[in-house]
């Protein structure tokens, strides 16, 4: 079954509504794109689904409980823990190494800092950013931080992983690895990934695709 449903979400922030009746649903392991041009919804869908912002009605059902009836601590705790987010930009710590930046999820979980740097290093290696583990995050290219904020992303074993325009700051080669690797691991662990992109390119890497067009979301069953 699905892991994160959301049916007929409303939110509106003025008179034009954000999100307009919107449909989402995802399984396990599945890649799917959130696309559509900019002002659609796409960003305010994906704040929903992941219990950031609290849609004016409809409703969100994670692993069989709707989001609008947990507290905002078990909010809260779902996405220290079981989501994981990476965004366009500014999402790293500057005054850490770039392998403090990775562990610190873990650390503010209470691992113990040899498990949690040997578990970074692990993850670094896999997104092929290991060899700037004691640099910071000002000294590495865009490319090499996006890769960083990634394995960050999965440190902590998330089931949902929400990724907004995560290669929308990078040129298309550095996007296209960043993107193979994301998706490579997200596969291997099962996890799912909520990918808002407005690039076809970036899109191309998913499974599925949605289309939010007006604050309504369609499922482009089959397209792939
Ligand atoms: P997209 O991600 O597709 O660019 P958004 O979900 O960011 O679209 O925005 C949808 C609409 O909601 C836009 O008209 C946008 O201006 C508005 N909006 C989004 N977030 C806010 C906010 N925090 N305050 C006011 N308006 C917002
Ligand atoms: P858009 O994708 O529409 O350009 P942004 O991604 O810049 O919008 O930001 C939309 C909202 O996402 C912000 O209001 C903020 O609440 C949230 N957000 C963006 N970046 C981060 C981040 N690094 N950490 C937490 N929340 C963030």
């Amino acid at each position: 079954g699905s892991l994160l449903m959301a049916d007929d979400l409303h939110k509106s922030y003025g008179p034009t509504p954000a999100l307009d009746g919107a449909e989402f649903s995802i399984h396990p392991g599945e890649v799917v794109a959130v696309m559509g041009p900019s002002g659609s919804g796409k960003s305010t869908l994906l704040h929903c689904l992941a219990g950031i912002v609290r849609p004016d009605s409809g409703s969100v059902h994670y692993g069989g409980r709707e989001l609008s009836t947990m507290s905002d601590s078990e909010r809260s705790s779902l996405r220290r823990g079981e989501f994981g987010f990476v965004f366009q930009f500014g999402q790293l710590v500057p005054e850490l190494t770039c392998g403090e930046n990775v562990a610190l999820p873990l650390r503010l979980n209470g691992v113990k800092r040899k498990e949690a740097e040997a578990r970074s290093l692990s993850w670094m290696e896999r997104l092929e950013v290991a060899d700037v583990a004691h640099k910071r995050p000002g000294e590495v290219s865009g490319g090499q931080g996006q890769r960083v904020a990634v394995a960050r992303s999965l440190v902590t074993g998330p089931r949902v992983l929400f990724a907004d325009e995560p290669t929308g700051a990078l040129d298309s080669l550095n996007g296209e690895r960043v993107m193979e690797l994301l998706t490579e691991a997200a596969r291997e662990t099962r996890t799912a990934v909520v990918l808002v992109t407005h690039e076809a390119r970036v899109a191309a890497y998913s499974d599925r695709e949605v289309v939010v067009r007006d604050g309504k979301a369609r499922d482009m069953a089959g397209a792939r």
